[in-house]
């Protein structure tokens, strides 16, 4: 039997990529399913990414992930965008199909794969903190998934009302916003969420190492045990607002199944195979242990 040396490539263009743990989470999927697929984890100067996609090119790689500060740029060397990518204009992954490098988003995407294991998001009505890159694709792939309506708070109004803006001119969600400094926030103890809200997103990045104490600026009793609390702070996994929602009752989602899920995402756009989360979720959970 003849052997094939030949193993198919993925990879991720970043700066900082030491710090970035996927390579060892895709990793682990690909060897838990023996597929001969590697996974190159490259740090990429801004002025070096179009050499960079070009190599990827040339050396028939399956697709590529993009982390900061690529996944705008990135789109000027791709041949077309996935819908909810065009909404967001920013790219995370880029898969080649059929001669074509294509540009996805599967940030939002994982998020809202972690979340349908709890709520299907269809017909409910959202409070999100954050209007930043994670919170953008979030509110995106919650309208293209049918939500009703979502509120954005934010710090820097301008930036949550720009992105309320972007969801009622692109999709069909009814989103508003309203800034942390508004009459409804923190000086009066924390936002209260309104009542007939289903599911309060955390997409900044309070509560991120090292200011592990940080807690949203929520009004913890304005919480209802029938509400879904998901954080996307990864490091670490449970943060104040997990630990605070969860005592009141509420179903909670952390931010290792955003990121497990992308990952899940990535390599069935590269390979076509559905590979087993919780392989990768125990390879992350070992990682932030440790
Ligand atoms: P951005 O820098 O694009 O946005 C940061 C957001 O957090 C903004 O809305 C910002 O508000 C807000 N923010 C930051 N600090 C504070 C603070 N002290 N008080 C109030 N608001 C604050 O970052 P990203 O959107 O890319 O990332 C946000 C978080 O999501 C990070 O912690 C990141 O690690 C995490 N993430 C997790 C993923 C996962 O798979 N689990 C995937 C992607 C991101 P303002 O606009 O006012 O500055």
């Amino acid at each position: 039997m003849p052997h094939n040396f030949l193993a198919r490539l993925t990879g991720s263009f970043s700066q900082g990529a030491a710090d970035n743990p996927t390579v060892a989470m895709v990793e682990a999927a690909y060897r838990h399913h023996g597929l001969d697929v590697r996974y190159i984890n490259c740090e990429v100067h801004p002025d070096k990414l179009g050499d960079a996609v070009r190599g990827a090119r040339a050396m028939g790689w399956l697709g590529f992930n993009c982390s900061m500060p690529h996944k705008v740029k990135v789109i000027d060397h791709l041949d077309g965008l996935g819908q909810s990518a065009a909404v967001m204009g920013a790219v995370n992954c880029a898969v080649m199909r059929d001669g074509k490098l294509i540009g996805e988003n599967t940030d939002g995407k994982g998020f809202l794969q972690s979340l349908r294991q709890v709520v299907d998001p269809e017909g409910k009505s959202i409070v999100m903190f954050g209007a930043g890159g994670a919170a953008r694709a979030i509110a995106v792939e919650l309208a293209f998934a049918g939500a009703k309506k979502i509120l954005i708070v934010n710090r820097d109004d301008k930036r949550g009302r720009d992105l309320a803006d972007l969801l009622n001119s692109k999709t069909k969600i009814t989103a508003s916003n309203t800034s942390l400094s508004g009459s409804n926030a923190a000086g009066s103890g924390g936002v209260r969420v309104p009542d007939g809200t289903d599911i309060v997103v955390n997409a900044t990045s309070i509560g991120l190492y090292p200011d592990v104490d940080a807690q949203v600026p929520l009004s913890f009793d304005s919480l209802k045990p029938n509400m879904v609390i998901a954080d996307v702070i990864v490091n670490p996994p449970r943060t104040n607002l997990i630990r605070d929602a969860q005592a009141r009752g509420c179903k909670v989602i952390d931010g290792l199944g955003m990121v497990v899920n992308q990952g899940v995402i990535g390599i069935k756009y590269w390979t076509g195979v559905d590979v087993d989360a919780g392989v990768m979720r125990k390879t992350v959970e070992a990682l932030f242990a440790a």
